[in-house]
C-alpha cells in the first residue's frame, strides 16, 4: 500500500482543515486501555485501509517539545513549536512510522516520561486546532491512498471528523482498562501493578477530558463496550459496525 506522509508546512497561511473529508473515514475515540489503538490498527490491515494514531502526534509534539527544552507549561511556547512541528507520520498500519526532524521517535514517544506530559500539550486548545487540520489532511490522503482509513484519539468523532462515514466509540470499565495496561506495562494485573499504573491511566484521562469528550458517545456515535470483549471480539464488533455503515 502506498504510504502518504504529510509534513506540517510552515505556520503562514496554514488553511484551516475544513474542506470535506475525502473517501472512506472510519473515526473511533476511546479512553487510555479501551483497546482502541491495537484494534483500530487491526481494522485497518483487515480492510486495507490506511491507519491514523493522531495520540501519537500529540506524543511526538510532546517530545520535540523537550527535545527543544520547552516549558511545558508555557502555552504560548508549546503553540509555538506545534506551528514549527517537521512532523512526517506514516499511515501504514503495518509500519505506522513516527519521526521528528528526521529522526525516528516511534519508540520514543512510548516512554512513561512522554505519557506523563502529553495531556499539558494536548490540553493548549490553539495546539489542538492546528493539529486538527493537519489531522483531516492526513485522513483526506491516506483515505485517498488506500480507499478508506481509520484515525483513532479522543476527538476523532466529535471535533477532528464529525463527518466521518463511520464514527465508534470504544468504551471498557475501569478496571478492565486498568488490568490492560498493567499487563502491558507490567506483565501482569495484581494489585501492585494495578496501582502503579492507575496514575498513567486514570489521571492520564481526566486531564484530557478537560479538552476532550471521549466517555460518552456525541450523537451518532456507536459505543462498543469491550470490558468483556477479547481483542478479537473487539476487532469484529467494530467490523460489524463498518459492514452496516457500507450496506
Ligand atoms: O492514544 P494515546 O494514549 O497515545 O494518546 C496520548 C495522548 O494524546 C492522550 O493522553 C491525549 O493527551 C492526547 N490525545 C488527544 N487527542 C487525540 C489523541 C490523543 O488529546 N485525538
Amino acid at each position: 500500500m502506498p504510504e502518504p506522509e504529510a509534513t506540517i508546512p510552515d505556520s503562514s497561511g496554514r488553511p484551516v482543515g475544513d474542506a470535506p473529508l475525502e473517501g472512506f473515514v472510519i473515526a473511533i475515540d476511546g479512553p487510555s486501555g479501551s483497546g482502541k489503538s491495537s484494534v483500530s490498527k487491526q481494522v485497518a490491515r483487515t480492510l486495507g485501509y490506511g491507519f491514523l494514531d493522531t495520540g501519537a502526534m500529540y506524543r511526538a509534539l510532546t517530545w520535540w517539545c523537550l527535545e527543544r527544552a520547552v516549558d511545558l507549561t508555557d502555552e504560548s511556547a508549546v503553540l509555538a513549536a506545534a506551528l514549527d512541528f517537521p512532523l512526517v507520520i506514516g499511515t501504514d498500519p503495518d509500519d505506522p512510522s513516527v519521526t521528528v526532524d528526521g529522526t525516528d521517535v516511534a519508540g520514543a514517544i512510548r516512554d512513561p516520561k512522554i505519557s506523563t506530559q502529553v495531556s499539558k500539550v494536548a490540553v493548549v486548545v490553539p495546539v489542538r486546532e492546528v493539529l486538527r487540520d493537519l489531522q483531516r489532511r492526513l485522513i483526506t490522503a491516506a483515505s485517498a491512498a488506500a480507499g478508506g482509513v481509520v484515525a483513532e484519539g479522543r476527538d476523532i468523532t466529535t471535533v477532528v471528523a464529525p463527518d466521518a462515514s463511520v464514527r465508534v466509540l470504544l468504551t471498557a470499565s475501569e478496571q478492565a482498562r486498568l488490568s490492560r495496561r498493567s499487563r502491558e506495562l507490567h506483565g501482569a494485573d495484581h494489585a501492585d501493578a494495578v496501582a502503579a499504573t492507575r496514575s498513567q491511566i486514570v489521571d492520564r484521562d481526566r486531564a484530557d477530558a478537560t479538552v476532550s469528550q471521549f466517555t460518552v458517545a456525541a450523537d451518532g456515535v456507536t459505543t462498543i463496550d469491550t470490558s468483556d470483549l477479547d481483542f478479537d471480539g473487539s476487532v469484529a464488533a467494530v467490523l460489524q459496525v463498518v459492514e452496516a455503515a457500507l450496506s
